[in-house]
Order: structure tokens, then sequence, then C-alpha cells
């Protein structure tokens, strides 16, 4: 056991991981609002679901609420990532304040098929997690009752269209890869005339991170996903992990990882959400040398060179 425990670990390190060009426009429309307003600035929601990026942007003078009604008059408030229903712009054009849309323009894609299927008269299956903020928002683009939603392949034998009703399907961006395409089979199934997004909702992001870990998890024998609890997008990459046949931990920090974990093992994968900070995964590499000594090799799927323009009113 002392032997296995000294014995060099080799780290494979999934890429592309970490932030996406959404996640990397949020955060920059979050910290050009405070330079250019000065703090504070308010945020509704967390601007992307991770604590350290969160607490980070909380010590530059960001101030995060819930709900719009947290917002204190004449101070401006950005809207998170994830996006959120038409009700909460209208609601602060009403008050007067001043907003940023932080947005990924690639959920707002989605917004505007949203409406679009609805004003062509088609009822729309929204395939996502319940109470997501992400689904909350896209289900606000439309008049309540337009959206039915599904989270898996049981939901779809459940529902109760007639083979005449005109329908049409979206989904969540950060959902995985596989499952979503088990449940889009069972939808086509049921409903041979379902109507389907002109591309993928599932972003480019959330697919490239879900190949990289695939790719390295099958020689790893355990998989550490850098990212929280309550990002859709980090979880699935610890299921990907795991249908592989790795043992995958989600963590948060480099404390996060257990040195029992590495007992007896000698291959182990690192990825991150979208978003989770490069700097985490560096202190995870850290907290594992600690342990062991190790070589790293990064595992490269695919180059990412999408980027995103900021908000009208924070562009020079
Ligand atoms: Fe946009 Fe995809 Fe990143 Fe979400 S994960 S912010 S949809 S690029």
């Amino acid at each position: 056991a002392t032997n296995a425990r000294t014995a060099p670990l080799r780290l494979l390190i999934a890429a592309p991981r970490g932030f996406c060009a959404g996640v990397d426009r949020a955060i920059e429309i979050v910290e050009r609002a405070i330079e250019r307003y000065g703090a504070p600035v308010y945020v509704r929601h967390e601007i992307v679901h991770n604590r350290f990026v969160v607490d980070s942007l909380k010590a530059k003078g960001a101030i995060f609420v819930e709900e719009l009604d947290e917002v204190p008059d004449g101070v401006p408030v950005v809207f998170s990532a994830h996006g959120v229903p038409k009700s909460v712009p209208a609601n602060a054009e009403e008050r007067g304040l001043d907003y940023l849309d932080a947005t990924c323009p690639l959920v707002s894609k989605v917004h505007r098929q949203a409406e679009r299927q609805v004003e062509a008269g088609r009822h729309i299956v929204f395939i996502g997690h319940k109470g997501h903020p992400e689904v909350v928002g896209t289900f606000g683009q439309v008049p309540d009752g337009a959206m039915t939603l599904v989270e898996t392949v049981e939901d779809v034998a459940a529902l109760s269209f007639g083979p005449d009703e005109p329908l049409a399907y979206l989904s969540q961006t950060t959902l995985s890869v596989d499952d979503t395409a088990q449940i889009i089979a069972a939808l086509e199934d049921r409903y041979p005339a379902i109507v389907a997004p002109k591309a993928d909702d599932i972003c480019y992001a959330t697919s490239n991170r879900q190949a990289a870990v695939k790719a390295i998890a099958g020689e790893c024998q355990l998989v550490l996903v850098i990212g929280a609890p309550n990002s859709s997008n980090s979880l699935r990459l610890v299921e990907v992990a795991q249908r592989m046949g790795a043992c995958a931990q989600l963590v948060q920090r480099g404390t996060d990882v257990d040195p029992a974990w590495l007992d007896g093992i000698d291959t182990v994968g690192l990825t991150a959400g979208a978003s989770a900070p490069e700097v985490l995964v560096r202190e995870v590499v850290d907290r594992i040398a600690q342990f062991r000594p190790l070589t790293e090799e990064v595992v490269r799927t695919a180059q990412e060179r999408i980027t995103f323009k900021l908000p009208r009113q924070l562009q020079d």
C-alpha cells in the first residue's frame, strides 16, 4: 500500500474545460459595469453558478440578490447568464432601473425560438431540469401554458397530446448530450411531426466538455470535476465520467480533495464545468501534488475560439 501511495500519479487534464464564452462575457459585464457606474452594482441571481466567481465579484463591489425588488432605485442591475423571464426586464423598465443583460447569447437564441414556435401556433415541449434558472427564464418567454417540461423518457411517455396537436421541442443548453438524444428519440417516436430546433440547443461548451471528459474517463479510476452542486453542466460531467466506469467526484476547491480517494489509484482525470475558473484547476492539481508526485498530461479533443460581444451600453 505504501508503494501504491508514493508511486507517481498520472493526471489527465481534459480540454476544453472550464469557462465558456458565455461565462467569460457575464463576468466581464459585471466587472465593466462596476468600472463604468461605480460600486455597488446589483446582480440578480448568481451571475454564474460558482461561489469563487461570486465572491471575487462581491469583493469588487457587486451585490447579489435573488429578486428585482431587493434592488434599490437608481442603481444598475445585471441579469445572470442563465437568462430571465420577460417579466424581469419589463419590471426593471417600469422602475426606471438601468439594467444590463448578461444572458448568454446561446440562451437568448433558445428564447427567440420559443417565441417563434408559439407565434407559429405550436405547443412547446421543453427538455430541461425543473427549477433551474435557465428553465424558469425560458418558460417566462411565452404565455403560461404554452410550454410543457419533460425531464426524462418516462415524462415523454406520460404526455397526453393528441396526434394532430402542432408541437415543437426545445431544450436547456447544459443537458447531457446522450440523455437528451434519447428523450428526443422518444418524442419523435410518439410525435413524428414534432418540429425540431434549427440547430442543437445544447451549447458547444456543454457538448465539448462532455466529449473531452469521455475521452479520458475510460483510462481513469477517478475523475474530479470542479464545479458547484447547482451547476447543471458540471453535474452532467460527473455523470458522463461515471458512465464510462470511473469513480467521479464533484469538488468545489482544492481542499475538497480527500487524500483517501487517491489510495491505490494510478490515473486521475480532471475537468471543470463551464462556470469554474482555471485558477481552481491549478488549486486542485497543487492539492493532489501534496499527497502524490504526479505527471500532468493535457488531453485536448476540440479547440474553442468562440467569443461574444458585450452589450451595447458597455462597448467602448
Ligand atoms: Fe452559454 Fe453554454 Fe456557457 Fe451556458 S454553458 S453560458 S449556454 S456557452
